[in-house]
């Protein structure tokens, strides 16, 4: 099961993937053939200082790699391209951050300025694009949702139009996951239709987290420390979908105001400090990139 179970709070990750550097126990020999007759030099800088205590000087590298970040954030942004999309690209940029975006298929062609916007996410290095739908529902969920067969078509066409070699999409206007046997449904009438697009080779991905904002005036409802605040938390009770991964839903929209834009910077520049926590595409969600390396193998060649 991929629910986070509070009591292995502090057991290594348990998840489908383990990403983590293996561990280097055994001394290592440099070889070195600097000098001109390539005789070989081999330097031993493994120093056992004490070995009735077992206490062994390890060389920087070395102790550097033994020190692994542990807790996986994936910042996710949807409803692109839009307003905001432009301005969080800039900043994630800047800050060097790997981060995944979840599209609009309609929104790419509603307006030059925003295909514009999307030739430059998809030239950007580091980020993710994935699937948000072709229409977003057009914000009318429930109807939306009682038709299976239109949802699907409606994933399909931004696949086929924009996102031919990706498979992971988020449901507008619902937190629903479906990664191999992890299933989740908030609003259970939508069932049927999210269990149809996992049935069409989908992989559905929700969050554990949001970003809330007030839709009229598309402000920030929390600042950039108090999400930091919410995130910690989640993490130390164990309450995120899969143990020491977490998902961040934010919108794109929100981030073209510079007061906004500061407060997720700030965040991004936060999160980077701690030492614990390591940003990451949504590919390297435990269970992803399998069912990925699976839909390859079924794919027609
Ligand atoms: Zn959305």
């Amino acid at each position: 099961m991929y629910h986070a179970d509070p009591a292995d709070e502090g057991e290594p990750s348990s998840g489908f993937f383990n990403y983590s550097i293996p561990v280097l126990f055994l001394s290592v020999l440099f070889l070195s053939c600097h000098d001109n007759n390539q005789k070989v030099k081999v330097i031993t800088p493994v120093a056992v200082k004490d070995t009735s205590k077992q206490v062994v000087k390890k060389p920087p590298a070395i102790a550097a790699k033994q020190k692994k970040k542990k807790k996986n954030i994936y910042l996710t942004f949807d409803d692109g391209p839009n307003k905001g999309t432009k301005n969080v690209l800039d900043i994630v940029q800047q800050e060097e951050v790997p981060v995944t975006f979840f599209i609009v298929g309609e929104h790419v062609f509603a307006s030059v300025g925003q295909g514009q916007t999307w030739d430059s996410l998809k030239m950007a290095k580091n980020i993710e694009l994935c699937n948000h739908s072709y229409t977003h529902a057009h914000n009318r969920y429930d109807k939306f949702y009682q038709q299976p067969d239109s949802v699907v078509k409606d994933m399909q066409r931004t696949k086929e139009e924009l996102l031919p070699d990706n498979n992971i999409v988020r449901t507008p206007g619902r937190n629903c996951w479906r990664i191999d046997s992890l299933h989740f449904t908030d609003i259970k009438k939508s069932k049927p239709a999210i269990d149809s697009l996992q049935n069409a080779g989908f992989v559905v991905l929700g969050w554990d987290i949001e970003w809330h904002y007030d839709p009229k005036t598309l402000v920030v409802k929390n600042t950039a420390d108090e999400l930091l605040n919410q995130i910690d938390s989640m993490f130390s009770k164990g309450k995120t979908k899969v143990k020491d991964n977490l998902v961040v839903l934010a919108h794109d929209q929100v981030y073209q105001k510079s007061g906004d834009s500061i407060q997720l910077r700030e965040l991004i520049q936060k999160l980077k400090k701690k030492e614990d926590y390591e940003l990451a595409l949504v590919s390297n969600y435990p269970g992803i990139m399998k069912e990925i390396i699976d839909s390859l193998k079924a794919a027609p060649q």
